[in-house]
């Protein structure tokens, strides 16, 4: 694996260590010239490599299906709706909505826990069925972010790229679609993180599928449900998967203004009760900018952080180890509001 690592060409800036030339064949390499550029890019993440250098503006092509995993939503209107699919849809946001706030965001961008390779794989896996790309992609960027925080070089500051830019537009571009790969050389050393780098959509097509069939078969042993393979491919992927997306993406976009300020931080970073709410704990996010590297972002007990109530069970039963606490002292520096923390959201 590390031998991929050191073997990288000087010729690819990106090149994640990959040797895609030594195992693909003559019929492979033809079959891949026979698909245009722009398709090759939505299933093979190293067709676009250097695309950072056309920038400024939004990949619309490459940005079709995440375009059309909007407009899937409207499938509702011909497969209805039914219980059992609308709590399918909750657990599936809650289970990816963990993944990516838990292990995309608190492990593999700040490290502020440990795991062991399987379990890393399965959350990065499980975090990947979210359809926002891998975990190497996701933490480079989000790297990137806490480096820059609302100044120059911050890939999805509201101050700087507006909103829509901040929520969403900032990874439609050539050098959002890019791996920011010198802040995640630690992970390019796991062979199945490599992969999923460059192939994240077989999670979410796999999950995808995995709920289509699950759908089929409660209709086939369970038709009391009244549910069915469309319905819950709709309400159990798509609208799931479409609510996740604007919901983590609040986090760039609202928690950077909307709320209030514990910590002088040096950015627009807010405490928002109801992002926190809403995204599992990473709406404590000024908490977060004054002390990233923690495990928990609700710093008191009234601060709400399910994440790190979820890592806390799964430190009981012996998954992950070493939660990183709040160190003694953080909470009462650089305050801004008194120290008894009563003005926090
Ligand atoms: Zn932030
Ligand atoms: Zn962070």
């Amino acid at each position: 694996m590390a031998q991929g690592v050191a073997q990288s060409s000087p010729n690819k800036p990106h090149d994640l260590g990959h040797s895609e030339d030594a195992v693909a064949g003559p019929s492979a390499a033809t079959r891949e010239r026979r698909l245009p550029p722009w398709l090759r890019r939505w299933f093979d993440n190293h067709q676009a490599l250097g695309d950072e250098a056309r920038q400024a503006g939004v990949e619309w092509l490459r940005c079709l299906p995440f375009l059309a995993m909007h407009a899937a939503t409207l499938g509702v209107i011909w497969v209805g709706w039914s219980p059992v699919a609308i709590w399918i849809a909750a657990a599936a946001f809650l289970v990816r909505m963990f993944a990516i706030t838990g292990f995309y965001h608190r492990y593999f961008s700040h490290r502020a826990f440990r795991t062991s390779r399987a379990f890393q794989g399965l959350m990065a896996f499980v975090g990947g069925c979210a359809a926002q790309r891998d975990p190497m992609w996701w933490a480079s960027h989000h790297v990137q972010h806490h480096l820059h925080s609302d100044s120059p070089g911050d890939p999805h500051s509201p101050s700087l790229s507006g909103f829509l830019g901040s929520h969403a537009g900032w990874f439609m571009t050539g050098e959002g679609f890019q791996t920011r790969s010198k802040f995640v050389r630690d992970w390019e050393r796991f062979a199945e993180l490599r992969f999923l780098n460059r192939f994240d959509w077989v999670p979410p097509l796999l999950f995808a599928a995995l709920i289509y069939v699950l759908g089929w078969s409660l209709e086939r042993f369970r038709p009391t449900l009244g549910t069915n393979g469309p319905q819950l491919l709709v309400w159990g992927f798509f609208i799931s998967t479409i609510c996740l997306y604007h919901a983590t993406f609040t986090v760039n976009s609202l928690a950077h203004g909307w709320g209030q300020r514990r910590f002088a931080t040096g950015d627009d970073s807010r405490n928002n009760w109801f992002l926190a709410l809403l995204t599992l704990g990473e709406g404590w996010h000024n908490n977060h900018h004054h002390c990233p590297g923690v495990a928990r972002q609700g710093f008191y007990w009234w601060e709400i952080d399910i994440t790190y109530y979820g890592l806390v069970v799964l430190s009981k039963l012996g998954l992950v180890w070493d939660l990183r606490p709040v160190p003694a002292g953080v909470v009462e520096r650089r305050r801004i509001d008194s120290p008894s923390g009563g003005s926090a959201a």
